[in-house]
Parts: C-alpha cells; sequence; structure tokens
C-alpha cells in the first residue's frame, strides 16, 4: 500500500497520534467493541468501574491479574514500531496519546506519551494515593505499605475523570501548532470512537486546523465521519505506511 501522509514531509509539521486497543490487536491482545462489549469474555462496563470495586475489588483484581498475565507476554508489533519511529524523526513536534494500559508503546521506544487511561503496570493506593510499579496478579488483595488502605489498579474506570494536566499538554500542542501556523495532523489508530472523551479529541484537532487521519480495521469506528480521510486495514501493515515521511 503506498497511502502516506504527505503533510508530515514538511520539516515543520507537527503530529498527534490518538491510539486504541486496535493497535494492539496483532500483539495478541483482545480489544473489546468487536466482541459485543466484552474483553476477553467479562463484561467491561462491569468490571472496570469504581462501583464494580467497592462492590467486589477480588473480582476487578482477577480481571486485572488476567490483563497482566496476557499483556507481559506480549511484545510491540510494526504499528508500534513505526510510532516509536515518528517519535524520533521529530522529537518535540510530535506527541502520543494512548488509551491502552499494556505498555506496549513504551516497550517500543516511546517516550513522549499520555497515558491517558493509565497503565497496567502501577498500583495505586485508595488510601494515600501513593503509586508503585507491579506486575503481580495478587490471589489475595493487596494493601498499602504506608498507610494500610486497600491499593488498586491504577487505572482511569469509566465514569472517573482523565488527569487533566494530559488534557492540557494535549490542548497546548495542538494550539501551538495552531498559533506557528504549521500543518498540523492527528492520526487516530484501532479506537472504535466511543470512549469519551477521546472519541472527540479529533474535534478539538481540527479546530486547530490539524488534518485528520484514522485507521482503522474496517473503517468502522463511530467517529469515522469525523475524519477526512479513513484508510482501513490492519495497523502493522497502514501505519508504516501512512508514517513512511517520518520513519
Ligand atoms: P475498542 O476495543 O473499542 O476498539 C478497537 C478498534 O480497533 C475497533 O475500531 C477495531 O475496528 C480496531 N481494530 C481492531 N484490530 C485492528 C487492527 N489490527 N488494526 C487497526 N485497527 C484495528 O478499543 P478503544 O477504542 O481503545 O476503547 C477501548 C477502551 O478499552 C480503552 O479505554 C482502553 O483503555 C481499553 N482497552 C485497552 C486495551 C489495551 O491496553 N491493549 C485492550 C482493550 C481495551
Ligand atoms: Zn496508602
Amino acid at each position: 500500500m503506498k497511502t502516506e501522509i504527505e503533510a508530515l514531509r514538511d520539516p515543520a509539521a507537527r503530529l498527534v497520534i490518538l491510539t486504541g486497543a486496535g493497535i494492539s490487536a496483532e500483539s495478541g491482545l483482545s480489544t473489546f467493541r468487536g466482541n459485543g462489549g466484552l474483553w476477553d469474555g467479562w463484561p467491561v462496563e462491569e468490571v472496570a468501574t469504581p462501583e464494580a470495586f467497592e462492590r467486589d475489588p477480588a473480582l476487578v483484581w482477577r480481571f486485572y491479574g488476567e490483563r497482566r498475565r496476557t499483556a507481559m507476554d506480549a511484545e510491540p508489533n510494526e504499528a508500534h514500531r513505526a510510532v516509536a519511529a515518528a517519535e524520533r524523526t521529530m522529537g518535540e513536534r510530535f506527541l502520543l496519546v494512548t488509551q491502552n494500559i499494556d505498555g506496549l508503546h513504551e516497550a517500543a521506544g516511546s517516550r513522549r506519551v499520555l497515558p491517558i487511561h493509565g497503565s497496567l503496570w502501577t498500583t495505586r493506593c485508595t488510601g494515600c494515593g501513593r503509586r508503585r510499579p507491579d506486575r503481580e496478579l495478587h490471589a489475595t488483595l493487596p494493601v498499602c505499605e504506608r498507610c494500610g488502605a486497600l491499593e488498586r489498579p491504577d487505572i482511569v474506570w469509566f465514569g472517573e475523570r482523565l488527569d487533566p494536566a494530559h488534557l492540557e499538554r494535549l490542548q497546548a500542542f495542538l494550539l501551538r501548532a495552531d498559533d506557528d501556523h504549521v500543518p498540523s495532523v492527528f492520526l487516530a489508530i484501532g479506537t472504535s470512537g466511543v470512549v469519551q472523551p477521546a472519541a472527540s479529541f479529533v474535534r478539538f484537532a481540527r479546530a486547530c486546523g490539524a488534518a485528520a487521519w484514522l485507521n482503522d480495521l474496517d473503517g468502522t469506528a463511530e467517529n469515522a465521519p469525523l475524519f477526512e480521510h479513513v484508510v482501513p486495514g490492519p495497523a502493522t501493515r497502514v501505519v508504516p505506511a501512512l508514517l513512511a515521511p517520518v520513519g
């Protein structure tokens, strides 16, 4: 395939990439929208909410233990690597925003990344807020060494707010491209455009003058009409081609 984002040939161009579960699908991690709202057989809205954790923390920890177990063996793919290569070429003209919690972008070498939905690899205290690196599966409920309160996965669940610092960085990045009158591109990869507010970032990007591109397996993402260019196909094939000018 020959499709590439030509605007990226401009040496002043800025690029924002937003990724979702689809970019990790070819690394063997399951998405959920395609499976009737199930994430590996689990009803997502029933395990990924603060209410679920209050009701049954052991069940929620079992679900995230299962996520850790599968993600632990997963490797970044060609699409993750192409995204990391674009960052190496573009430096501070590049920003990655990911809804994924699997850590595969970081494993591929991405550094300028905002993990807006949190991380599978840290755990947070519900009492004092302390975060710590954690790769365990937790057969018994983990408690904080410092204050003794129950610990939780460091995930932004349905119904919880994103870190305002992440949103500010994204907005400042797009506003600056607009102020400087340089070409800018917003590229969404493998996200169904259902989960807010990420599904609306494309609106803000376009209001800031960015050209909007979407790669999705079959082009059926719910917010596809908001994009000017929709390129269907598997991310490992499409993304390296789109990013060839900065690869
Ligand atoms: P989603 O499951 O709702 O949608 C996945 C999208 O990716 C679909 O539009 C599908 O067509 C597309 N897709 C599937 N395979 C693809 C491929 N090989 N190449 C390109 N596109 C492909 O995912 P979402 O929009 O990210 O929303 C899901 C939420 O669930 C997010 O909040 C995320 O935190 C979480 N989640 C994360 C992971 C992960 O970290 N790997 C996995 C599942 C869900
Ligand atoms: Zn604590």
